[in-house]
């Protein structure tokens, strides 16, 4: 039985953050060691299965279409690469996967149904599997689950007022909707944020408040610093001091005890020693491989050698809760409803968003008339001939 508490205010979540740092740093680390073996950290491994085109607008996605990242897209992945890339993460450390969609949400239909299969596959290699594939609904959350779904993560990236400031294309209400949804089963949520990315110190409060209050808390909340991607809206946001992410995973873990602190993006410009404060401040898992959907991330062999430096143990899966059955696609009790819910367009402007949607405008025209100079210096007997 959970004992922890649900009804964080702001006030008290940024008393706690504001605290002198060795005082905060033996809060946590006290709360952590009650609740967790310190001496473990879970590796889980993040793999795009669709990257890039995403019809959404969030400021600091290189994936949204709608900005000029050079970005190179893909396509769904086909079950056999998805296995082969899992068989090896698990040979590397790893105990838990997350597939990564660039979907505003699930649509019903072929591609979902590929995913179902990416899900019990992995579910019987006894891996962790979580998805991350946009909003979902009810039905669609038990079908995940009857396929063998461990986790589904939805962020909230922010406070609810500061993410008015981040995407227009959504509300934060849709987020705590879908995850109203996967708690209507047996799948367990992970739901965190981004620091860095020109909010306040209260919003970071805020993003807390909002996720210690669920009730059950998140079973795991990543803590990602922003990684700054150029052409996106948050180009020229400066990194955070590692000092910031400390204070961040430190608080998280006194106000949500029993969950799962994933030290996530930006983890390539933090030293192991500030990664080590991370660890003693309570944060329990770290994403591998060399890249995370589309930022860099510290080799997978580097982070061994970490682990080994510092007494770390790998955290085998399933140690928080058991694994799900799969059941196969024939034998499903859940049918595809093909619905199509209405998930809000709030389309307010946001400077910075429309700032480098025109940029990417500009650039496409740019790009046009180079290419149109290049076919008219091009003599017609040549293409001609390349055309055969
Ligand atoms: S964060 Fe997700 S929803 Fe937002 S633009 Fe990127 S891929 Fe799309």
């Amino acid at each position: 039985m959970s004992t922890a508490k649900h009804h964080w205010t702001r006030e008290e979540i940024l008393t706690i953050y504001n605290q002198p740092l060795m005082e905060l740093l033996y809060q946590a680390a006290t709360v952590h060691r009650k609740h967790h073996d310190p001496n473990t950290v879970q590796v889980a491994t993040l793999l795009s299965i669709k990257t890039g085109g995403c019809p959404e607008d969030c400021g600091y996605c290189p994936q949204a279409a709608r900005y000029h990242t050079g970005l190179e897209g893909n396509d769904l992945m086909s079950v056999s690469h998805v296995k082969a890339q899992v068989l090896r993460a698990k040979a590397s450390g790893s105990s838990r996967v997350c597939m990564g969609a660039a979907w505003r949400n699930i649509k019903d239909g072929p591609e979902f149904d590929q995913v179902l299969e990416m899900v019990r596959v992995i579910n019987k290699l006894d891996m962790e599997v979580c998805c991350t594939l946009g909003m979902l609904t009810e039905n669609q959350a038990q079908r995940l689950a009857e396929a063998g779904l461990y986790a589904y993560n939805h962020n909230l990236d922010s406070s609810e007022e500061y993410y008015k400031e981040v995407i227009s294309t959504r509300g934060y209400q849709d987020r705590l909707d879908t995850i109203d949804n996967v708690r209507k089963t047996n799948v367990t949520v992970c739901s965190g944020g981004i620091i860095g990315m020109g909010e306040k110190i209260e919003d970071r409060a805020g993003m807390l408040v909002a996720l210690s209050t669920l009730n059950p808390q998140p079973e795991s909340v990543p803590i990602n610093a922003l990684v700054a991607v150029e052409g996106t809206p948050m180009e020229e946001q400066k990194p955070i001091e590692i000092w910031d992410m400390i204070r961040m995973v430190a608080t998280t873990r006194i106000v949500m005890p029993e969950t799962q602190v994933r030290l996530s993006a930006g983890r390539t410009e933090m030293s192991r020693e500030g990664q080590a404060m991370c660890f003693f401040a309570g944060a329990n898992s770290i994403f591998a491989g060399d890249r995370l959907l589309t930022t860099p991330n510290p080799d997978v062999h580097e982070d061994m050698k970490m682990f080994e430096l510092l007494g770390l143990n790998p955290q085998k899966p399933f140690i928080k809760k058991m694994q799900p059955p799969t059941v196969e696609a024939k034998d499903s009790q859940f049918k595809s409803l093909g619905e199509k819910p209405k998930w809000s367009r709030p389309e307010h402007k946001i400077d910075r968003n429309e700032k480098a949607r025109e940029k990417e405008r500009e650039k496409r025209k740019i790009e046009k008339v180079i290419q149109s100079t290049v076919n008219q210096s091009i003599p017609e007997k040549e293409i001609q001939a390349a055309d055969k």
